[in-house]
């Protein structure tokens, strides 16, 4: 007799709980057909390439992505819009050119990399010793590059997850300081790039102390060839540049307040700021353009807990998720979940959700919501949810992670070519239809990730 009631309350509990689901089920899902051909992604992308263009941090196209950031959320219905500054070292591009001057005497396509240092008014002169890959360069001893410019013509290999990126990143990035330490007076590095156009790939590096620049992919192989030959192969470098130890930037946030939990937080967004020679489209517009479309999108189902949207405003360089990271530590228990997108504007086809939540019902609503898009849900936890949630994932925040196929990515990525006529409507606006589904069914619920992940529910 006393089993009845028991039986009656959870079966109840049962009910509510599925009842619950279901609705959000079908919001998540009518978010998902609304966003799939709603033009606001593409309509602020087209706005900031348009509008603003290129905007490396400290340079005055920056304030102007600002100003636009600001103006751009509050005409889309964000609240408690604002500016958060902060100072970080900013690295600006001068005139750069490059030539072989000797044996076979002609022009070089390249681009200086971030932190390089100038050359000598005037330039200067050295010959080259080519590398085919990195490792053959750090295994060249100390003194071994003494008076030589360093040339590193190691391939990037195209992959759908991005990993060719990783693979060899540390060509562009640890490169100048390597080259340095072997006594190198200039290094250049073949593009970071899956294209063969002559278009060269910028990108950070951490200085060395010398000029260091980005060849083209054709002309990586071009030094090649004219090296095979056995000649002495002598460049002409000239490069010019400033620092400033202390740029003025700015994380620019909008909200839309929960209705019944508005102290508890989503955050997303991509970073606002760009490499110069594109107008910054792929990287990261679209990330801006998909995270503001998706939370406004979400937002309009009016949820319970508070969406907000941080256009991170030094990410190449570095400084912003940092400065995000110190300025919001005291309130890292309240931010229920971060997300970032920081890959272009290619379909997600793979994601994974914090650890041991696939099975709360807010986020089988969500993966119910966003099956008809068939994108693969990996069993393993997040391993690196992008670098400006980085600073709030060390804090603790839960944090997912959806992959972009990246296979175009690297053909553009911090070149001449990331520009808006690359994005694909419909790509970008499965992108806001997946963030938009995540961010309502996690807006909407109790969904608790720290609790999921410890057990302790
Ligand atoms: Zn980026
Ligand atoms: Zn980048």
């Amino acid at each position: 007799m006393r089993i009845l009631p028991v039986l009656a309350a959870s079966a109840l509990v049962f009910t509510a709980s599925s009842a619950i689901a279901q609705d959000l089920t079908a919001k998540a899902s009518a978010l998902r057909e609304k966003a799939l051909s709603d033009p606001s992604g593409w309509n602020v992308i087209e706005s900031l390439t348009t509008e603003v263009g290129a905007r490396p941090v400290g340079s005055p196209a920056m304030e102007r992505a600002r100003d636009w950031g600001v103006a751009k959320l509050k005409e889309l219905g964000f609240t408690n819009v604002h500016v958060e500054p902060f100072t970080t070292p900013a690295w600006s591009r001068g005139a750069e050119s490059a030539e072989v001057v000797a044996p076979y005497p002609q022009k070089l396509h390249i681009l200086g990399l971030g932190k390089s240092s100038p050359t000598p008014a005037g330039g200067l002169s050295a010959p080259i010793v080519v590398f085919h890959t990195y490792r053959e360069m750090l295994e060249a001893p100390d003194g071994a590059l003494k008076g030589k410019i360093a040339v590193v013509t190691e391939k990037m290999t195209k992959t759908q997850d991005g990993s060719g990126y990783g693979g060899i990143n540390a060509n562009r990035t640890s490169g100048p300081g390597e080259a340095a330490k072997r006594g190198a007076v200039a290094y250049l590095v073949r593009s970071l790039s899956t294209d063969d156009t002559r278009l060269p790939h910028t990108g950070g590096a951490n200085g060395g102390g010398i000029p260091a620049a980005a060849l083209s992919t054709p002309d990586a192989e071009l030094l090649e060839h004219m090296a095979d030959r056995g000649k002495p192969v002598i460049v002409k470098l000239d490069m010019q540049s400033s620092n400033n130890p202390a740029a003025q930037a700015w994380n620019v946030v909008g909200e839309i307040r929960g209705s019944t939990a508005p102290d508890e937080v989503i955050v997303v967004g991509g970073h606002l700021d760009s490499w110069d020679p594109g107008t910054g489209a792929i990287d990261d517009g679209a990330g801006v353009a998909i995270m503001t479309a998706a939370a406004k999108l979400a937002g309009g189902a009016k949820p319970r807990r508070t969406i907000r949207v941080v256009m991170w405003g030094s990410e190449e360089q570095g400084g912003s998720g940092q400065a995000y990271a110190n300025a919001h530590k005291d309130e890292i228990s309240k931010i229920v979940v971060a997300g970032e997108s920081d890959t272009g504007a290619g379909l997600i086809w793979n994601l994974s959700l914090p650890k041991d939540s696939a099975d709360h019902p807010a986020m089988k609503a969500f993966l119910r919501a966003i099956g008809p898009l068939k994108i693969i849900v990996k069993r393993t936890p997040p391993q690196f949810g992008g670098s400006d949630i980085a600073g709030l994932i060390l804090l603790g925040a839960p944090f997912v992670d959806f992959n972009q196929d990246a296979t175009r990515y690297f053909d553009l990525h911090h070149s001449a070519d990331d520009t808006l006529d690359k994005i694909v409507p419909a790509e970008l606006a499965q992108n806001v239809a997946v963030w938009a589904s995540f961010i309502y069914t996690v807006a909407d619920s109790d969904i608790d990730f720290r609790k999921l992940a410890t057990g302790a529910q």
